[in-house]
């Protein structure tokens, strides 16, 4: 059963790394662009209550007004039914944009789950990412969603940060792991074409990146959290199950700007460009696409291989895949990269974070 991604395209300010789509946007335009994704939904109409996870990101969904909230998941409710009936529901939130009374909303609509964004403990470097929360604002926005009820939290972090050192690092996790979200991702810096880091001259440090990541895995574990998929620690039961379907090659449908489907086989994406959707879907003409294709043959069979691969538990490998692929995953377990456990075939734990030259051999 599919997935339903929504993309909200707004952000009080851009981040200095960020190159997601998403941008400052005046009331009326966030209303605009709510009317907009009203009439996209009412595209798939023929797919309504066929979803079992949510997933409302972006962007910063947690900007909106409490009046747009409403409006955001009454359309979400056109394809979803009640929020409560689903297997999880997750909100993407920041600390400066989310207070009680949204805190209290969101629970009281049904959703069970949201993702904070933290990145560091050190009000220094949030600074220097260009963050408008400072950690006491992740702490305040954390203690109001407990006390709206929430039990199921995600909080990110990122590592590989300019001036970031791996104590930071650990000081931010054990920081974060003594308040005790149910879940934990976090990712290492990349510098995109475009972002003012880049402009900046900012570089990526894959090195200091990996000591990094190893440290910070092995303090999650020893907290408690289980590390399910390369960037991904949750406590027993927590994993993110829409974040699951992805990797297990599952369909989901993408509402909003620059938002991915996978459905029957085709994969595609929404133009990133939130003008040209809001005027189009406004117009009631088709989203213009990014890109639209049909996974075929060995692509869809790497593409399988490669998320699968994202997992820490590994992919049970068919027949046809183990044959096509058969070089391929010769030379990485020769070389150490992979191994097999219990019937399934996996990157080694102490290798995730070389994972990309492990995908690398198939594409
Ligand atoms: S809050 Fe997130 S989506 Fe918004 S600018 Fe920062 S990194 Fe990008």
């Amino acid at each position: 059963m599919p997935g339903l991604y929504v993309h909200i395209p707004f952000c009080r300010a851009k981040c200095g790394y960020c190159d997601f789509a998403s941008a400052p946007g005046t009331k009326a335009e966030t209303d605009r662009f709510l009317e907009a994704l009203a009439l996209e939904a009412a595209r798939y109409r023929g797919l309504a209550g066929s979803f079992t996870t949510l997933y409302v990101g972006g962007g910063t969904p947690s900007l909106l007004s409490s009046a747009q909230l409403k409006k955001l998941l009454s359309v979400v409710e056109t394809l979803t039914g009640p929020l409560a009936g689903l297997a999880e529901s997750t909100f993407e939130a920041n600390p400066e944009s989310l207070n009680r009374t949204k805190a209290g909303l969101l629970k009281k609509a049904g959703i069970s789950r949201i993702s904070l964004g933290l990145q560091a403990a050190q009000d220094a470097l949030l600074k220097r990412l260009g963050r408008l929360a400072m950690s006491g604002d992740f702490l305040r926005a954390y203690k109001d969603l407990r006390a709206a009820g929430f039990a199921d939290i995600n909080a990110d972090l990122m590592c590989g940060l300019p001036g970031q050192t791996v104590k930071d690092f650990k000081d931010s996790l054990a920081w974060l792991t003594e308040l005790g979200p149910e879940h934990v991702s976090f990712y290492a810096l990349e510098v995109h074409e475009g972002t003012p880091f880049a402009a900046a001259g900012v570089k990526e440090a894959p090195d200091l990146a990996a000591d990094m990541y190893e440290a910070g895995a092995a303090a999650l574990e020893a907290a408690g959290y289980t590390q399910y998929e390369i960037s991904n620690f949750a406590k027993p039961g927590r994993e993110a199950r829409h974040n699951l379907n992805y990797w297990e090659q599952g369909a989901y449908l993408g509402l909003g700007p620059a938002a991915a489907s996978y459905l029957a086989g085709e994969r595609r994406a929404n133009t990133p460009d939130r003008a040209k959707y809001v005027r189009t879907a406004l117009a009631g003409s088709e989203i213009p696409l990014q890109y639209r294709e049909t996974l075929t043959g060995r692509a869809k069979k790497a593409e399988r291989l490669m998320l699968g691969l994202r997992k820490v538990s590994g992919i049970e490998l068919p027949d046809d895949i183990f044959i096509e692929f058969k070089e391929e995953l010769g030379r990485l377990f020769a070389a150490g990269l992979l191994e097999k456990s219990g019937g399934l075939v996996r990157i080694k734990k102490d290798r995730l974070y070389v994972s990309n030259a492990v995908f690398r051999e198939f594409v």
